[in-house]
């Protein structure tokens, strides 16, 4: 399934994603809210699938989906997880997974406007392979890892790079409002039969600046899932982006940062596309 969440004239619903259309299952089911992450928490999925066949649907030309999930209850994300990356960045191979934050409030859906912000011009894009959470979990064993994972979608982990290296937590560069897009969708696990050969590419305004595979992850998924949950508890619903390829706009010499009115492109093999326009802030 391809779980969606939209705007509608109540609120948002959730949604799957079958085609040109999208079935609105809060609609069919009152019980099927738009927070995923509680439908995940009380196991309602195969609801989801059921109620999906007699919602009533929507064309999907008209709807702005939201992020899949709307207000993650963790958004974490990894440092330097692709060798060439490292490389691009002058940083040393990490010999442990390096976490940082990355605040829930900069979480948009896919297509929504990404800021420029008045603070810094210094804005990179970071197109990365996300998973999402199914299960409240801790101290997972990497072979048992799939059973912890609802799907997969699509994150663009945006980076003001000036603010991201003032502190050594990256916090402030990582967190600026609408730097989080997530989506267009969860594609829900069963239908990713290996997230470690996914094809993760990024254009900006046609032109292409990432293009590698899940494969060269330094630490793999099982391996995230496993290691984060020996520090913290994992949530239904947390958002967790696997690292970034090489090519982000700071690895050019010059340096190619984002600008108003550029497109970025992001593509994960089978989990669909991003497109986000580039906006100076307005207010
Ligand atoms: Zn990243």
């Amino acid at each position: 399934m391809r779980l969606a969440t939209f705007s509608t004239g109540d609120g948002h619903h959730l949604g799957v994603v079958q085609g040109d259309e999208v079935a609105d299952v809060t609609a069919a089911d009152g019980r099927l809210g738009p927070d995923l992450g509680a439908v995940l928490q009380a196991g309602l999925l195969a609801e989801v699938a059921g109620a999906a066949v007699r919602a009533p649907r929507l064309p999907r030309a008209g709807i702005a989906l939201a992020a899949p999930v709307l207000r993650p209850p963790k958004f974490l994300a990894i440092g330097l997880n692709y060798a060439k990356h490292v490389e691009e960045s002058g940083a040393e191979v990490p010999a442990h997974q390096l976490w940082f934050n990355k605040q829930s409030t900069c979480v948009i859906g896919s297509g929504a406007p990404v800021h420029v912000p008045k603070a810094s011009s210094v804005v990179d894009y970071e197109g990365e392979l996300a998973f999402v959470v199914g299960r409240r979990c801790r101290h997972v064993p990497a072979g048992r890892a799939p059973e912890a994972i609802a799907g997969y979608t699509i994150c663009n982990d945006v980076s003001v790079r000036d603010w991201q290296f003032r502190t050594p937590t990256m916090t402030m560069g990582k967190s600026f409002d609408t730097h989080g897009p997530i989506g267009p969708w969860l594609v829900t696990a069963d239908e990713v039969p290996d997230p470690g050969k996914l094809q993760v590419s990024t254009e900006v305004n046609g032109e292409r600046r990432q293009n590698s595979n899940t494969a060269d992850l330094i630490f793999g998924v099982d391996h995230i899932v496993s290691y984060v949950s020996h520090f913290m508890t994992l949530y239904p619903g947390d958002v967790i982006p696997t690292g970034t390829p090489s090519g982000v706009g700071a690895g050019f010499k010059p340096p190619k940062f984002l600008r108003p009115g550029d497109t970025m492109r992001l593509s994960v093999e089978g989990l669909g596309e991003q497109t986000q326009r580039l906006v100076a802030f307005q207010g």
